[in-house]
């Protein structure tokens, strides 16, 4: 209102009615004003609420995920399988108290898998959880199989104990090229609740989780690989230089520990060189060959044969004494000529020498039991070889 409307001395009556109306607009205008400011207001608790939810989220998001950094450090100082499986299903499952979860572990050939831990635990039915790569949805398409929302329809067959009630997980390890694992989470939704029991940040933490679980079990099987091939001989698939001394000291130390005895034994391969020379190199590759068959069928399974070097090999028979492994590498000596005469090889009659040694009787260091076995093998070749000696 401009101020020359408002004239009080020209109509006192008309002043009254001015002023009602101007108190009416102003009040009208207030009130216009006040339920403008209480729905900013509603908004702006609405985006409060919004963002504490939000931030109770990322919150809840950046403690799991160092939860889960932290669990990782430790699996990734864990080298038995078994033991990491047990740590993942028991955080899984601390972390969603609402899931069951369970870990499958693939057999060496990677046709099978079998439970290998679960929470809470199902003993003895660990053939009942078995699954077959081929039977399974998410393992045969090498990717996580998620169903969160109770109505969706379950067509999971090998989870078949899951009702319509409840939401399921199956997230596949893969490594090497194809899946060596495989975690199974059934999640019942909390009563009342019709959203999914596990929210997308869950799904996220489960994600990074399994992957890092994933690089961990594989990191240690390759590990395992490599330690194996740097101690194996690659022609004949035994043990090598390297690995049978560090069994040698092993036994030394669990014999002065347990007071014990045990033999070990230098083999050599009569007159080798004549056999490459006559027969070529690959003959002299499927005589050394022979060697470790004969081996695998002559020793015990605590007995190791070594390829000590060239046409060498280094047998150690713990608890047994220097009589019992005369008999034993006697016996080796014949078999191993025996199996000479068969179709595998050109060359006939092949023979062995041996020297051997006893702990602690001719020593209790290990180089000094392979130099006086190294001697006795040496008498057996001046000797005539084919022989085996032990004095
Ligand atoms: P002795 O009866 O005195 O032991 O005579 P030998 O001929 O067996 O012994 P020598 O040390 O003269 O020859 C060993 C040969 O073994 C020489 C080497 O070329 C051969 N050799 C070493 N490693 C291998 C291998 O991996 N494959 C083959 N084919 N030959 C090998
Ligand atoms: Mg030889
Ligand atoms: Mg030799």
């Amino acid at each position: 209102m401009s101020p020359e409307t408002f004239t009080p001395e020209i109509n006192p009556a008309g002043t009254f009615t001015q002023i009602y109306s101007l108190f009416h607009e102003l009040m009208t205008g207030l009130s216009e004003k006040e339920k403008d400011v209480l729905d900013r207001l509603a908004r702006l608790e609405m985006e409060e609420k919004r963002l504490i939810d939000r931030y109770r989220a990322i919150k809840q998001f950046s403690d799991r995920l160092w939860e889960v950094a932290n669990v990782c450090e430790i699996l990734f100082n864990i080298s038995d399988e078994r033991k990491i499986c047990e740590i993942v299903v028991k955080f899984l499952s601390r972390m969603y108290p609402e899931s069951r979860v369970r870990f499958l572990y693939a057999n060496s050939g990677r046709n099978r898998m079998r439970l290998v831990a679960a929470s809470p635990p199902v003993a003895g039915e660990e053939d009942r959880c078995a699954v077959y790569p081929m039977d399974c949805l998410a393992l045969k398409r090498c990717r996580p199989l998620i169903c969160t929302s109770p109505e969706k329809e379950i067509f999971c067959s090998e989870l078949k104990e899951v009702s319509p009630t409840q939401g399921y997980l199956c997230l596949p390890l893969m490594g090497g090229g194809s899946v060596f694992g495989c975690i199974n989470m059934v999640i019942d939704h909390r009563e009342g609740l019709n959203e999914p029991a596990l929210d997308e940040n869950a799904l996220k933490i489960i994600d990074i989780f399994t992957t890092y679980v994933s690089l961990i079990i594989n990191n240690n099987l390759l590990m395992k690989t490599v330690r194996r091939e740097a101690m194996t001989d690659r022609l004949t698939g035994l043990p090598n230089r390297r690995y049978v001394l560090e069994v040698l000291q092993t036994e030394i130390f669990r014999c002065e520990r347990y007071g014990n005895v045990f033999s070990l034994a230098l083999l050599d391969v009569d007159t080798f060189k004549s056999i490459n020379d006559n027969y070529g190199h690959d003959e002299g590759d499927r005589v050394l060959m022979l060697i470790a068959d004969t081996a695998s069928r002559c020793l015990r399974k605590v007995d190791t044969v070594a390829r000590y070097g060239g046409e060498e090999f280094l047998v150690i028979l713990p608890h047994t004494g220097l009589q019992a492994a005369v008999t034993v590498i006697e016996r080796f000596r014949k078999i191993f000529n025996q199996q000479t005469f068969s179709d595998f090889l050109n060359v006939k009659n092949v023979t062995l020498s041996a020297g051997l040694a006893e702990y602690p009787t001719d020593s209790n260091d290990g180089p000094t039991l392979i130099k006086i076995a190294d001697e006795r093998l040496l008498r057996a070749k001046r000797a005539g070889r084919n022989k085996v000696v032990w004095e």
